[in-house]
């Protein structure tokens, strides 16, 4: 995002400066990662044109198709055409729900950013409920289903993992996985988004010292199609928050750590190998009759490297991540050579 386009942003919290609004650039984008949602999405862009214009303030809604295999992007599109503040960008292929909000992002124009579902869980009603929580000096607030909708297998890992995430994070919010969020745009400035990290938002922006609220919203089960998520996403998204924990709140503690135990291990090392060579020189006894002592040594030592090396893996591979990502702007349809693709053939 260029900072010319930072600096010209308005705050429409600010109520002497709503009158002023027009509809050149919206103060409120709406972003919505679809993945085949091609049952809902109709109706939401519905839903949320009759609570924006109750609020009365100029909006976008900026659908990312997240490379859909059913008719989603032909309906994007279509809404898109229809109505000139419905706008769609779409991956080529599955990306995941964190690579398709930061594409959104990149992308959109307003003061305020909200992202929501697209299969109708989050209920467009409550955007004003999050505006006026970011009016009170938030830069995120969090949406906390607090009733939910959803089978218990699926509520009761997600307890344990707010639990778990909040205690790690030093963040203190109920619920890390509700999509439905509001930001002041700036908070987002420079994130780069991937994997499992759309849930770890809030943890990233705490971090850079921006305030983090939540407030309740009513949350509905799933009426089309079905969760995109299963269980493997767990190890993904421990992975990825250990990635997001590595660079924020614990940043210097592994290299210490691990330092100091490289240290530890290598002076034991020298002190048993400087003991056998005394022993071997002042012939006092034999040095080569524990095998296994060596064997255990040699395992230790090398599980320890191979740890270290595995969690440098991991850092170097979330460096990278996200650069692969292409997307285009405007239609699905028209998919350009790589690169944001502004120039749509007449
Ligand atoms: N989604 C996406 N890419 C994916 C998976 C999901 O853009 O790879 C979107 C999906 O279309 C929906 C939102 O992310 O708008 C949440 O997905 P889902 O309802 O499957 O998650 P759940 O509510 O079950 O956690
Ligand atoms: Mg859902």
């Amino acid at each position: 995002k260029s900072s010319a386009l930072k600096s010209e942003r308005r705050n429409p919290l600010e109520k002497e400066e709503i009158g002023v609004l027009t509809a050149e650039r919206p103060a409120i984008s709406i972003v919505v990662p679809v993945f085949n949602e091609e049952d809902s999405v109709e109706l939401l862009c519905g839903k949320i044109q009759a609570v924006m214009e109750k609020m009365s303030l100029p909006f976008e809604i900026i659908f990312v198709d997240d490379g859909s295999t059913d008719s989603s992007s032909e309906k994007l599109n279509a809404l898109a055409d229809n109505h000139d503040w419905v706008r769609c960008i779409g991956f080529r292929r599955n990306f995941g729900k964190a690579a398709a909000l930061d594409a959104g992002f990149s992308v959109a124009q307003g003061d305020i950013l909200v992202t929501m579902d697209a299969d109708l869980q989050d209920d467009p009603e409550e955007i004003p409920n999050f505006v006026a929580k970011l009016g009170e000096g938030y830069d995120v607030v969090s949406g906390w289903k607090s009733i939910r909708h959803d089978p218990v297998d699926k509520t009761l890992p997600s307890k344990v993992f707010n639990g778990v995430v909040s205690r790690l994070s030093g963040v203190k919010l109920n619920d890390f996985n509700c999509g439905f969020k509001a930001y002041r745009a700036e908070a987002l400035d420079g994130l780069s988004l991937y994997g499992e990290l759309h849930r770890f938002i809030p943890v990233l922006l705490h971090w850079r010292g921006y305030r983090v609220g939540e407030i309740p919203v009513r949350h509905h089960a799933r009426q089309f199609g079905q969760s995109k998520y299963g269980y493997s996403r767990l190890l993904k998204g421990a992975l990825d928050f250990m990635g997001v924990m590595l660079n924020t709140r614990y940043a210097t503690r592994p290299l210490h750590v691990f330092g100091g135990v490289g240290i530890l291990f290598g002076l034991a090392g020298f002190g048993i190998l400087s003991y056998l060579t005394l022993l071997w020189f002042a012939g006092l006894g034999p040095i080569g009759s524990r095998p296994l002592l060596f064997l255990g040594m040699l395992l230790i030592m090398s599980s320890f490297q191979f740890v270290t090396i595995g969690l440098l893996g991991e850092f170097i591979q979330r460096q990278g991540a996200g650069r692969e990502r292409r997307y285009t702007i405007g239609s699905t349809r028209n998919l350009g050579e790589g690169g944001p693709d502004r120039e749509q053939s007449p």
